[in-house]
């Protein structure tokens, strides 16, 4: 019973404060709400019994989304994002042997997400950051990261040395027309990954990759899909001589090979993993479950069990965490 041998690392383990909670009402049936609440509230006693349950020795943890993206004054994104940081510093302190931490950060201001991300990482000794896709401006508008104000920005996470995990979150009402009248669609039914997909894409050919080729993405949910459609992005019309026309210097998928990474959180298939597998390679997965809005246990049931090699089960579920988050340092 050799994948009872693997105690695994989670990733995508969110929780919520006071001024968070209610960013995550509606994305369940308000029967389940009062269940879901709870889940996201509680750090320390529920959440460590289903981790001792599932096999899951460690998680980093995350805020709630969209929470600090949705605040389109920087400054009360910013004091949030302290609030919310310095609440997981004491959660993580008080067990260090069950918990890591990824910081919330307000990139509605370039200037304020780096001091942040410095302070969390150099003062609170967090692991990385998590950010829940495109953050709104002041107007209303989406701020994406490919946009040039976020150089700085990533400038200054490249030299921190640590993982940034491009997190979901809906497109906004009234943006987004193709879902007008298919509000099935949103969230992780399909919304959530077809964003963030595109908003890794826009990283991508952006050049991003060439100016700081040291960076560390991490996309949830096996990729977004984007796994099994990178042959199609650099190979569509193969018998054009037409260069791509992005700013990027190099085919997307060299970008996707060398600069992410992908979690399992709540996509437990095996057949999509393999696919993964086939296009990232298994250094470049980690195991994931998406709690508290999937279970830890459906996670864990599907992963020990999923017909992978076990060296690969090693790696996929504990040591490409290890080394990714520099746990053994
Ligand atoms: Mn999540």
């Amino acid at each position: 019973m050799s994948f009872k041998t693997v105690k695994k690392i989670a990733l995508e383990e969110h929780f919520a404060i006071a001024e968070t909670i209610e960013d995550s009402a509606g994305f369940v049936p308000a029967d389940d709400w009062i269940e879901l609440k709870s889940r996201l509230l509680d750090i320390h006693e529920r959440r460590i019994a289903e981790m001792d349950r599932s096999g899951i020795e460690l998680v980093a943890l995350s805020l709630n989304a969209p929470a600090v993206q949705a605040i389109r004054d920087p400054k009360r994104a910013y004091e949030l994002s302290r609030r919310a940081n310095d609440f997981l510093a004491e959660q993580v302190a008080k067990r260090p042997d069950r918990f890591r931490a990824f910081a919330a950060l307000p990139m509605q201001s370039p200037e304020l997400a780096i001091r942040e991300a410095q302070r969390c990482m150099r003062e609170l000794g967090f692991v990385g950051v998590l950010v829940n896709g495109f953050s709104e401006d002041e107007h209303g508008g989406e701020l994406y990261y490919d946009m040039p104000r976020f150089r700085p920005f990533w400038a200054a996470l490249e030299a921190l040395d640590v993982p940034f995990y491009l997190h979901p979150r809906n497109p906004l009402p009234g943006r987004a027309p193709i879902y007008d009248g298919h509000p099935w669609m949103m969230g992780p039914t399909w919304a959530f990954g077809q964003e963030t997909a595109v908003h890794a894409l826009r990283l991508m050919g952006s050049g991003l990759f060439d100016e700081h080729p040291a960076l560390k993405i991490i996309l949830g949910h096996m990729g977004e899909g984007l796994p099994y459609s990178m042959w199609r992005i650099d190979n569509r019309n193969a018998w054009v001589s037409a260069k791509p026309n992005y700013l990027a210097r190099r085919p997307i998928a060299e970008y996707f090979r060398t600069n992410f990474w992908l979690t399992t959180s709540g996509n437990f298939r095996t057949q999509t993993l393999v696919d993964a597998m086939l296009e990232i390679g298994a250094d470049r997965i980690l195991f994931s479950a998406d709690w508290p809005f999937e279970n830890m246990d459906h996670a864990a049931e599907w992963f020990d069990h999923a017909s992978i090699s076990e060296n690969d089960r090693i790696k996929i579920g504990r040591t490409n965490a290890e080394q990714l988050l520099k746990l053994s340092a």
